[in-house]
């Protein structure tokens, strides 16, 4: 009788679901076979004792002068001023601790609550077509780790990024504070919405894709301001970059993508 009940708490593949296997089962496979490889042979890549802590610094140092080059900058992203945030940020930080090790390849991770942190590629794509300047006032939707909010924050004058997630956007809202960016103003809200109080935005950066584009934040662009935005339902989505001139706006798709939905506060999908 007891062994029937346990069987009916596991899922159809026999495995026990662990908050570690969720965490495995909320990506892709070969994102996952590469996950597992590091997760186990993360300890003797970066060794196990504590005069490492300084290797280990050196390593991710490494590591991402390794993703800015070849994930970024032979993927065509030139601005220096872009490699150079790329650089700065570190990326580890972001993601949980048991997947630094990985922090640095070119995919998405999973960060918590079915969501992922952006693979570095693309974050590094959408920061270069919204233009980013040290003038610029810019609105992220869907903080997420933070990652991105904190790339824009090396460049531009403020971040306000919004997460729909609470226990995200506190999370995030404590790292960007500790590591000092205190450029980065996080709220807890739906996206879809923007946040008047603050618009009009220089550009707006948004890391998880509505069906159609939300019209408060065409409203919340500021005239000659650009939007980068993920677009359409699952497994077609476009990243679609919008430009607002003397009124009007234009659109240039850019590339296919996979993002997260943009949800609404009971789960609905925009
Ligand atoms: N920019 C993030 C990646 C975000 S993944 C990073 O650098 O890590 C997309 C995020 O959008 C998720 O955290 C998800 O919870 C959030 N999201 C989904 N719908 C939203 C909405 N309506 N408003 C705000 N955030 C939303």
């Amino acid at each position: 009788m007891k062994k029937t009940q346990r069987s009916d708490n596991l899922k159809s593949d026999d495995s026990p679901i662990t908050p570690f296997t969720r965490l495995l089962k909320s990506i892709s496979s070969p994102c996952a076979l590469y996950l597992c490889v590091s997760l186990f042979m993360g300890p003797l890549f970066f060794g196990c004792n504590a005069q490492d802590s300084e290797d280990k610094t050196d390593t991710f140092i490494h590591l991402r002068e390794h993703m800015v080059t070849q994930h970024i900058k032979n993927r065509g992203i030139q601005d220096p001023r872009i490699l150079k945030a790329m650089m700065a940020v570190e990326r580890h930080k972001f993601v949980p601790e048991q997947i630094q090790s990985s922090a640095y390849g070119d995919f998405p991770l999973p960060i918590g609550e079915g969501q992922t942190i952006s693979q570095p590629y693309i974050v590094a794509l959408m920061t270069e077509v919204i233009k980013p300047h040290s003038s610029m006032k810019v609105l992220e939707i869907g903080t997420g780790s933070g990652y991105q909010a904190a790339v824009l924050a090396e460049l531009c004058k403020s971040v306000y990024t919004i997460e729909i997630v609470e226990s995200l956007g506190e999370r995030s809202k404590k790292l960007l504070s500790d590591l000092g960016y205190d450029n980065v103003h996080v709220k807890i809200g739906d996206g879809f919405r923007g946040w008047e109080e603050n618009a009009p935005f220089d550009a707006i950066v948004v890391t998880c894709a509505p069906s159609r584009v939300p019209q408060p934040l065409i409203d919340q662009l500021t005239d000659g301001g650009r939007m980068i935005i993920p677009v359409g339902e699952a497994g077609a989505q476009e990243l679609v970059l919008m430009t607002k001139k003397d009124g009007e706006l234009h659109e240039h798709a850019i590339i296919p993508v996979r993002f997260v939905p943009m949800v609404g506060s009971g789960g609905e999908m925009y």
